[in-house]
């Protein structure tokens, strides 16, 4: 088989390309590639792979820089002939919504994997496995799918000229955008377009998805992250929209927020994460709403469940949780909510459908830092940080560790040192993996590995913890109690 005349074949099998089309998509395809071997054998027959061996055809021909981030915009080009124009992926979608809602998203889903632009194969790398608590299984999941920065990428995007467009990465204008040495290659990306609460998103699915089905759902303004009122009914509106999708934002405030606070959106998917397999542990009904089910999550974070048929009302209670909650303070629990003029109280809000009624998670959250903890009071802790030093965001907070890639070798070093085996294993694991070891004295070759990764996720779960307001003692959730009152219950 020859290379582009099969990938020619495939691009025309997959989109509204006809038989007339040949000449031309060739052609296109030799402008980007270079006419050089574009004919050699392949035995390739998948769409990405041939775009694959395409990509290295034209690095040979010197097309295109030999960079991860120069080949990746070539990549994202020749995907993007297989992939409809945005607004006939817009008209696609909401046609098929019209009819059933599952297949409209299915089939955008399926298109955002098959035109690469989700990168299945890297997901594919992460570490994964469950460990067991008090609270239930926790999630924990090494990252391995964002490829490392080559150190020549690095130095060209130093040298590269500053740019401010797209203004960030969560941008619309980044649909179609070339992509550059220090922004992403989107010429393959799309995005659905539709309402929440009154207001115009966008509806994107993660290239470089932590679960199954993960979206994040775009401000169509570049506008600073913020939590109000209008995010819990934005949030309810999308569970609305996209049966078995939770939705969720992070914070609005450093610390306790997620990466990107300059542009405010949502992440979404169809994945059980484990808070929401958590029970109830207090049940309550807030004052002037009998109608909603309230109470306390058993979770290491603190957790104020709502459940009710009426969406309106489950926003009205959450603004009414969140405003007292930003001027709340308790001295006797550390829980601060200003120093001077600057808050630190804010929530994580999740929303989701279960058996027809709507649910809300507010996770109460504080930043404040202080002289033991600097890096905040409710941050994980110095001894915790050799796993997680990063914020605990919206995944994290429901129970679905994203740890670090470098943990995938260092782990290793870790599994040498407690067997007693020559080891490299860094100074900042050493109390750790000295507990591991007095805890298993019989640890073996066979055993280790999971011996480990069991005490990563024993230490998620203090990262958790740490990140906790209200802790799981009797004095924590007294004081928890003390906040439900002040909100005033029945
Ligand atoms: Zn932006």
């Amino acid at each position: 088989m020859k290379l582009l005349d099969t990938f020619v074949a495939k691009v025309i099998e997959s989109s509204d390309y006809t038989k007339d089309d040949i000449f031309y998509l060739t052609n296109r395809i030799l402008a980007l590639v270079g006419e050089d071997n574009a004919q050699q054998e392949t035995a390739q027959t998948e769409l990405i792979a041939l775009k694959d061996e395409l990509v290295d055809l034209a690095v040979a021909n010197g097309k295109v820089g030999e960079l991860a981030e120069e080949k990746d915009c070539l990549g994202a080009e020749l995907m993007n002939f297989m992939t409809p124009i945005p607004s006939q992926v817009n008209k696609n979608f909401w046609e098929t919504y019209a009819q059933s809602p599952q297949k409209a998203i299915s089939e955008f889903y399926d298109l955002s994997k098959r035109n690469d632009y989700i990168k299945v194969a890297a997901i594919a790398k992460n570490i994964a496995f469950t460990t067991p608590s008090d609270y239930g299984d926790m999630e924990i999941t090494i990252n391995l799918s964002k490829p490392e920065k080559d150190p020549k990428a690095i130095a060209a995007a130093k040298l590269a000229k500053a740019s401010s467009y797209p203004k960030c990465q969560l941008c619309m204008e980044n649909e179609g955008y070339q992509g550059r040495i220090n922004h992403p290659a989107r010429a393959n990306h799309r995005i659905i377009r539709m309402d929440l609460a009154d207001e115009k998103w966008g509806f994107q699915y993660s290239p470089y998805a932590y679960f199954n089905e993960h979206c994040i759902v775009l401000n169509t303004q570049h506008v600073p992250m913020v939590i109000s009122q209008d995010t819990f009914a934005q949030l309810l509106d999308i569970v609305d929209i996209f049966p078995g999708y939770f939705a969720g934002s992070n914070s609005d405030l450093p610390i306790v927020g997620g990466s990107i606070l300059t542009h405010n959106h949502y992440q979404g998917g169809r994945h059980v994460f484990p808070m929401e397999m958590a029970e109830l542990t207090q049940q309550f009904t807030f004052k002037d709403f009998p109608d909603v089910t309230a109470g306390i999550v058993n979770w290491p974070m603190s957790v104020i469940r709502l459940r009710g048929e009426n969406k309106s009302r489950l926003v009205q209670l959450a603004e009414v949780i969140r405003l007292a909650w930003r001027d709340y303070s308790d001295v006797q629990v550390d829980v601060l909510a200003y120093t001077d003029d600057t808050p630190h109280h804010t929530v994580t809000p999740i929303a989701r459908k279960r058996n027809g009624l709507f649910e809300l998670d507010i996770v109460l959250r504080d930043n404040h830092t202080s002289k033991e903890h600097p890096d905040g009071v409710y941050h994980p802790h110095a001894d915790v940080q050799h796993i997680k030093k990063e914020n605990i965001g919206l995944i994290e907070v429901m129970g679905l560790a994203i740890l670090p890639p470098r943990l995938k070798d260092e782990l290793v070093e870790v599994e040498k040192y407690v067997l007693n085996q020559y080891n490299e294993m860094a100074d900042y694991h050493k109390d750790w993996a000295d507990a591991i070891k007095a805890d298993h004295p019989g640890a073996n070759q066979e055993t280790v590995s999971e011996i480990v990764k069991q005490a990563v996720g024993q230490t998620f779960v203090r990262v958790l913890e740490d990140a906790g307001v209200y802790k799981g003692d009797e004095q924590g959730q007294a004081a928890f109690m003390r906040f439900v009152e002040s909100v005033g219950v029945e």
